[in-house]
């Protein structure tokens, strides 16, 4: 398990889309909505997250959208990582799920073997994601989060503590 902090100020489904500044694999984006027909889409270019969508969409359509859009984000990246990590670690995880959580960046139930990702390392940097990736399958190995685990991921990640530490100042919500 890896814990997250609370944030203090916790967005609303509303609030969501109306943020001017998004981060999409902790870099910054402009947002905004374009309104044009034909099927709704993310454009992401250098600068800017363009949410595309019809003019008579309302905003709970466009940010239900915009979420989707960033979880296959997500799952995309994951997969691909996962996929490394078993190979590297030799385990094999059952499943592997994205969730928007209030509490934690991730967690692995061992027994079923299944992993939880919160959906919000969409918005930090992808060696983030590693890290929790990697974190969580080594509970594939080592249950407990004492000095075995630690030799596992000092093994696999040099840089975790750094990456670990980022990871508790955030505040960020999805
Ligand atoms: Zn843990």
């Amino acid at each position: 398990m890896m814990n997250k902090r609370k944030s203090d100020d916790p967005r609303k489904y509303r609030e969501y889309i109306k943020q001017e500044t998004h981060w999409v694999w902790g870099k910054r984006y402009q947002f905004s909505v374009v309104e044009q027909k034909g099927s709704p889409v993310v454009d992401l270019q250098t600068k800017k997250l363009i949410l595309r969508i019809g003019a008579d969409t309302d905003i709970a359509t466009r940010s239900h959208f915009l979420k989707q859009w960033y979880r296959n984000q997500l799952r995309a990246a994951a997969y691909e990582l996962v996929g490394k990590w078993e190979t590297r670690l030799q385990v094999k995880a059952a499943s592997v799920f994205v969730r928007a959580m209030d509490d934690v960046w991730g967690s692995c139930n061992p027994q079923k073997r299944t992993i939880r990702l919160n959906a919000a390392l969409v918005h930090k940097s992808p060696d983030c994601l590693e890290y929790i990736i990697v974190h969580e399958l080594a509970h594939l190995i080592e249950q407990g989060n004492d000095h075995s685990l630690t030799a596992v991921l000092h093994n696999a990640l040099p840089n975790w503590e750094a990456v670990r530490d980022h990871l508790n100042q955030s505040t960020l919500t999805y």
